[in-house]
Order: C-alpha cells, then sequence, then structure tokens
C-alpha cells in the first residue's frame, strides 16, 4: 500500500520534538576535530560507530576490530576495508539503513562505497563547525528541541551550551540503582554519613537541577529487573550504612532492597517536581550480552507503580521492544502511562510502523510520543528522523486508506504525536523561562 504523498508533505512540514539523546556537546566535538581531547571521530568510522558496529559483529566482523572505528589514526579507506565485508552481510538493518540516510541528508551521497568514503570523512569534518548542532537538529532534521540524558558527560544533570535547542533530564541512576557517591559529590560538595543525608543530597539535587530539568531518566534495566518493591527508610538505613563501609558487604537481596527504596524517593521527588519519570524499557544496546527473559517482564514487573504513584507521569522508553503490545496495553489501561518510540525506529522500522497503527486504534493518542533519536552524534539523529517520518507517514496511509482515520482527524493527530505531546508532557515553556 503506499504512502499517501499529501500525508508525507503535512510529516515533511510537522518539527519533531527529539525526546531522547546522548549528544556530546559541540565543543567536544569541535575539540575531538582539532585533536584537542578525545571524542567521536571525524570520518566514516563516525557513521558506523555504536548501534551499527553492534550489527556488523553480529554478522561477523571479528571483535578484534573494536576501536578500530574510533581511531582517528586509521586512514578512511582502510576502515572501510575492514567495514565492506560485513556491511554487505546486514545493511538492510535500520542501523545501517541509518547510515544511508545520513549521508544523502548531509553529504550528497546515497551510500558509502571505496571510491567516495575519503570524500565523505572530508565533507563529516567540514560540517563540524560551530552552530553545526542547531543547523542539523533545525534545519536538517525539522526539530523543535532535543532532550539529552545528562549522563553522557558524566553528571547527573548535564547544563548545555545550547539550551532553546538541548535540555537535559537528571539521571537518577547514580541516586538510586547504581548507587554513584562520587559521582554525586561532584555536585553537592559533601559525602553522605547515613541516609537521611542522602536523602538530603538528593533533595538538593532535584532542588537544584528540577527546574531547569524536563524529566528524570533511569536505565536501570539494564542491570536488573524493575519490580520495585516498597522498602521502608527503617529497613533501608543499616543496609545504606553498611554499603557506605563496605558496598560488597550487601547480598543481592539487600542491595536490591536499598535500591528499591531509593528509586522510589527518586520518583516521590520527581512527581513534586512536576517531572515525568523516563525508564529504559526492552531492548539492550550493546551485542552479545541481553538476558531477553528478564525484558520480558519489564512492563509486569512495573504496573504496580503506575498503581502506587496516580500522579506521577511513567515514560516507556523504547516501546518496551520486542514486547510492544504489552506497552499499547498499559497506556490503554493506565491514564500515567506514556510511550516513547525513542530510538525504536532503527531497532525494526516495520515494527514500527505497526505498532504505530496499532498504538492508536488502541491507546489514546495523547499517550505516544513518536521519535527520539539515540545517538552520541547528532549527524545520525537527522537520518534517525528522516527513517521515522517515512515509517510514520506510511503508518498514518495504511490508516487512512483503511479507513480506520477519517480525514479531518490525519492533520491533528500527526500534529500530536510529533509534537504537541512531548510539548505538553515535557513543559517546554517551563524550561525555556528558567534558561532564559
Ligand atoms: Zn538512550
Amino acid at each position: 500500500m503506499p504512502t499517501s504523498q499529501s500525508i508525507l508533505d503535512i510529516v515533511q512540514r510537522t518539527a519533531f520534538v527529539d525526546t531522547h539523546e546522548h549528544l556530546c556537546e559541540e565543543a567536544v566535538r569541535l575539540a575531538a576535530k582539532e585533536g584537542r581531547a578525545p571524542g567521536p571521530v571525524c570520518d566514516i568510522g563516525m557513521l558506523f560507530q555504536g548501534y551499527s558496529e553492534s550489527d556488523l559483529y553480529v554478522s561477523g566482523m571479528p571483535i578484534e576490530l573494536a576501536g578500530t572505528l574510533n581511531d582517528p589514526q586509521i586512514a578512511p579507506r582502510d576502515k572501510w576495508r575492514h567495514i565492506a565485508p560485513h556491511y554487505a552481510r546486514c545493511r538492510n538493518t535500520g542501523y545501517l539503513r541509518n547510515i544511508r540516510e545520513t549521508v544523502r541528508l548531509l553529504y550528497g551521497e546515497d551510500d558509502v562505497r571505496e571510491d567516495n568514503c575519503e570524500a565523505i570523512s572530508a565533507r563529516i569534518k567540514a560540517l563540524i563547525e560551530p552552530g553545526f548542532h542547531r543547523y542539523v537538529l533545525r534545519e536538517v532534521a525539522n526539530i523543535d528541541f532535543a532532550i539529552v540524558d545528562g549522563i553522557v558527560h558524566g553528571r547527573v544533570f548535564h547544563q548545555t551550551a545550547d539550551p532553546d535547542i538541548i535540555c537535559s533530564d537528571i539521571n537518577t541512576l547514580p541516586l538510586s540503582t547504581d548507587l554513584n557517591i562520587p559521582m554525586v559529590a561532584l555536585d553537592v560538595n559533601r559525602e553522605p554519613s547515613s541516609l537521611r543525608d542522602w536523602h538530603g543530597i538528593i533533595d538538593e539535587v532535584f532542588a537544584q537541577y528540577g527546574p531547569r530539568a524536563v524529566s528524570t531518566k533511569n536505565q536501570s534495566a539494564y542491570a536488573r529487573r524493575l519490580d520495585y518493591a516498597p522498602v521502608d527508610a527503617e529497613d533501608a538505613a543499616p543496609l545504606f550504612s553498611r554499603y557506605l563501609a563496605d558496598a560488597k558487604s550487601l547480598d543481592a537481596a539487600e542491595l536490591k532492597a536499598l535500591q528499591d527504596h531509593l528509586f522510589h524517593y527518586c520518583v516521590r521527588k520527581a512527581t513534586d517536581h512536576a517531572l515525568p519519570v523516563k525508564l529504559h524499557t526492552g531492548f539492550y544496546a550493546g551485542h552479545n550480552s541481553m538476558p531477553i527473559d528478564r525484558l520480558r517482564h519489564n512492563i509486569s514487573d512495573l504496573c504496580p507503580l503506575f498503581m502506587a504513584y496516580p500522579n506521577t507521569k511513567f515514560v516507556l522508553m523504547h516501546i518496551a521492544y520486542p514486547y510492544q503490545d504489552e506497552a499499547i496495553a498499559v497506556a490503554k489501561q493506565h491514564a500515567n502511562v506514556y510511550i516513547d518510540m525513542c530510538w525504536a525506529w532503527i531497532i525494526n522500522p516495520t515494527a514500527c510502523i505497526r505498532f504505530v497503527k496499532e498504538f492508536l486504534m488502541a491507546a489514546p493518542a495523547c499517550k505516544l510520543l513518536t521519535f527520539g533519536g539515540d545517538y552520541f552524534t547528532v549527524e545520525k539523529s537527522a537520518g534517525h528522523a528522516r527513517i521515522a517520518r517515512l515509517g510514520l507517514a506510511q503508518a498514518i496511509s495504511e490508516l487512512a486508506e483503511e479507513g480506520w482515520l477519517e480525514e479531518p482527524d490525519i492533520q491533528p493527530t500527526i500534529e500530536r504525536i510529533m509534537r504537541g505531546n512531548a510539548h505538553e508532557l515535557f513543559g517546554r515553556q517551563r524550561a525555556s523561562a528558567s534558561t532564559a
């Protein structure tokens, strides 16, 4: 069934809010380009690094080549020799398709080949100039603003240099489930001596960054089940004291109880500050390391939280892939649950087309967020936004063609799911007011 041109036009014209990124600051990219500091490499290695690299390894590229792609001392042509045979074996996955979308949008080529890998590398370098984040996000990708995970810069919260186009989450991992006292101490200039002290430090972090943040984020799903039990402070306090003395003295059940207590504390803090709680659910980045049975429980593990905190807005990231049907079910059932398609379009583009269709037929359209680039380098987010627009236009066209979406609803639905819901949820107005 062909995508309707008029629907594609509406989707192209409509700006996205990019709800999840890990973007390095522009200053980091400039320093890496000039060889002043480490950072993402400025040649075709940048395109194939990260997610694409995982597909290359899974399709047979020797793991010994890890590190090659980001080595500025290795010539683009030599990198290409390593990549080419494996790229041919996985080039139709969303991750690798995104490389072609990115080079089309930014470098005027339709693919990476031996005969253009040096020229593309030169264009990658040339694009990295002051202001290129704004150019790529606004002018190429038509993005209103992007939300970055603060922890990419090694802090709970990162104040970006471009607050009108990039805003940040407070990452609650170091405060709770991956208790990282040295990292948090950088922000508050003191070490805790008790659980009560640590509560005070969490309060301080929220008081300091809450007004500038747009949400909180936690990705503990990479390390544990999401079955956060309610644990009282009086039970958690001795565990915290023992953790301070010797973190390894806690057994697995004790550590879980301490994490559970602190996670609940952070959910309450986020709610006090009117910040949505974003949680990683579903698929893992990387390769050869995903215990899928744990992922299978993500959504059901979280249901008690949805009911315990009716005034908290929970945003389930990455559609819980491959358990996206369960994500639709909880968005339909619980008033306080939203589903975010960040990263998902490149994990599995056709699953996302099905997902959008099924979501809109089952759950309120106001619960859906349809794009987050989820990259360290802004260039690939532009390609990702292009894939998301093609998929969204196809999903909406199919619903219209099949008679499930009526003509007057098409434009308002597109506007809502591409940007309107995110503006409502992340209180952009408040963030801009406080950073002005
Ligand atoms: Zn991410």
